[in-house]
């Protein structure tokens, strides 16, 4: 596993040149935000190790399969360890697979589910630590992405990639077509895309692909690319 210090706070760890997940540092230990495909737990307890703090809480963007691998494995390691996942996700994470009402997208697929129970579900706007929380759809239908309010860093999830460029989640790129096929509905998660640029990060971290720095020119044209590919205007 790859560990890239992205900030003061935050540290990347990256398995199989493709798979992110992150370590953000709080007055009381870390926060690991996702947990990597399946068997990542010794790479990440070592990486905590090595940052010299425990981690104190698990936060989820969503329940895909490559994000909740290890989760079984850390959670509960530690006692009063907190985990925390978006309100509408967490039935994804019990493989509840129902819709509500004005809810539409592509067969869910992708979800493993997962045995730990969280502590914490979350709400649009819900502080955790330092992270604000921002409700983000359309990746998936609860997907959650986490703005640092320390820094301006957004650790936004699979809502973009920068595996071959910024692109918002469900653009359609050859080059890379995972996050596409992958992703529930597209012009929600165009909307969610234009929402988060409204939090105006600093940096983007993400699922997929390297942090970029000053990263709002390049969501502008993100988000251009997939209103255009849903057929709509910007507005
Ligand atoms: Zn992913």
């Amino acid at each position: 596993m790859q560990l890239v210090q992205e900030t003061k706070n935050l540290v990347r760890l990256t398995r199989f040149g493709m798979v992110n997940c992150f370590l953000v540092r709080e007055d009381d230990g870390l926060t690991l935000i996702d947990t990597g495909v399946a068997g990542s737990a010794p790479s990440i307890r070592k990486a905590a190790q090595s940052l010299g703090a425990p981690i104190r809480r698990i936060l989820l963007t969503h329940a895909h399969i490559d994000h909740i691998g290890s989760l079984d494995a850390l959670a509960g390691e530690y006692p009063g360890m907190e985990f925390a996942v978006g309100q509408r996700e967490s039935r994804l994470l019990r493989k509840d697979f129902s819709l509500a009402a004005g809810e539409t997208g592509k067969r869910l697929m992708g979800f493993p589910g997962a045995k730990s129970q969280p502590t914490r579900l979350l709400n649009d706007g819900d502080r955790i630590g330092s992270l604000q929380a921002a409700f983000s759809p359309g990746h998936t239908p609860g997907h959650f992405a986490f703005l640092d309010m320390r820094d301006g860093s957004l650790i936004a999830g699979d809502a973009f990639t920068t595996q071959t460029g910024v692109l918002a989640a469900g653009t359609f790129k050859l080059l890379f077509p995972f996050p596409a096929l992958f992703s529930w509905n597209r012009e929600v998660a165009a909307e969610s895309a234009r929402k988060l640029r409204g939090l105006k990060p600093e940096r983007l971290a993400v699922g997929h692909g390297k942090t970029v720095e000053s990263p709002l020119a390049a969501i502008d044209q993100a988000i251009e690319l997939a209103f255009r590919q849903c057929g709509k205007m910007l507005n």
